[in-house]
């Protein structure tokens, strides 16, 4: 059953309604097959599954977000932190585990305010060792460019000692070291986060990890590095990116499972619904109220939509990041529902199915 959901998660999370000139038109679908036919199961399935699997009540699991480009997205693009919020609200309140925020300092702030939206404090590391306070998270400010970034990532999984790592719309370089904006150019090393070391030294430890993103350019997009560069040799009439270092747009950063989506949002609240499905609570999952204060708040601290500071998400409206979130609500509230009808019967698996005599005409 659980596989069964997740089938129809992944559909929600990768229904496009992107605008005509946007440059990722029409990629979605190409990407989630791809991903898809390479992991061979719904891919919010697989995520969850291996979260459930891995980690256990009071285990820190770390959140990598950010996708900022200075001075356009100067506190970072508002495609990334609200999915970190419902993942560190999925985590705690489903697994009793804390959420660790890594990123560039200015970024982590729109992901701090979306998360306290979304029921998660952000405290110190005695709340939570020492008191054992739940429904906390804590931030640790990653530097910018590369120099250091290698050790930095070590110290963080020494120091916690993490039983899972996720990056949502996370930018990472492709095998040249060279990153790329979704519409493939260029972006400078140095203004952004090397947290892909920490994902690569993770995985040597066998930390499970998780990619969530919709372009072919973030952190998990190693896997199916292939076939993204493919994708866009489409669009750029031959060439893999638009910079011309012929390294191709994907990132070299594979994760053990990707999660590719429409929206990145929107692959983590597929996630979380299915962790919610999994675990049999709804209440793990955000409901469309809360999804307008997330939005609203990470907005308000500064992360900015493609077309400007308001709520809108990779050129859709608030309304429709309510309605993604209202019928994920729907999926895990129905699956979960055992009811009593037609003759008294529970409507379950062997019950209903083929058992009752048709009656007489
Ligand atoms: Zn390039």
């Amino acid at each position: 059953m659980a596989e069964i959901i997740g089938e129809y998660i992944d559909r929600l999370a990768n229904l496009e309604m992107l605008d005509s000139i946007y440059p990722r038109r029409g990629k979605t679908m190409p990407l989630y097959d791809a991903a898809r036919a390479k992991q061979g199961a719904p891919l919010t399935y697989l995520a969850a599954k291996g979260l459930i699997d891995n980690v256990k009540q009071g285990d820190y699991v770390i959140l990598l977000s950010g996708a900022g480009i200075s001075p356009w997205l100067e506190w970072g693009e508002n495609d990334g932190p609200c999915g970190i919020a419902s993942l560190a609200r999925a985590i705690s309140f489903g697994l009793g585990a804390n959420p660790v925020y890594v990123g560039n300092e200015k970024e982590l702030g729109p992901v701090i305010a979306a998360g306290m939206a979304a029921g998660i404090s952000v405290l110190n590391r005695e709340a939570i060792d020492v008191y054992k306070r739940k429904a906390t998270a804590l931030k640790v400010p990653f530097p910018l460019g590369e120099k250091g970034a290698k050790e930095k990532g070590i110290e963080i999984l020494d120091d916690f000692n993490p039983t899972a790592v996720i990056g949502v719309e996370k930018h990472a370089p492709n095998p040249l070291g060279v990153w790329h904006t979704a519409a493939g150019q260029a972006l400078s090393a140095d203004t952004q986060p090397h947290v892909h070391h920490l994902v690569e030294e993770a995985k040597k430890r066998g930390i499970f990890t998780v990619g969530i993103g919709d372009g072919g350019n973030e952190i998990g997009y190693g896997l199916i590095r292939d076939e993204v560069n493919e994708v866009y040799k489409a669009q750029f009439e031959g060439t893999t990116c638009q910079c011309g270092c012929g390294g191709g747009e994907s990132t070299a950063t594979a994760t053990d499972v990707l999660v590719s989506a429409s929206i990145s949002n929107w692959g983590a609240y597929g996630v979380s619904a299915m962790l919610a499905y999994m675990l049999g609570n709804a209440f793990i999952l955000q409901d469309a109220d809360t999804e307008k204060r997330m939005l609203e708040a990470s907005v308000m601290a500064g992360s900015t939509g493609i077309i400007g500071t308001v709520p809108w998400v990779d050129r859709t409206s608030p309304g429709a990041q309510q309605a993604v979130v209202t019928l994920l609500q729907e999926m895990v509230n129905n699956g979960l529902r055992r009811t009593f009808s037609y003759g008294g019967l529970p409507q379950v698996k062997g019950v209903m199915e083929g058992a009752l005599p048709r009656p007489k005409e």
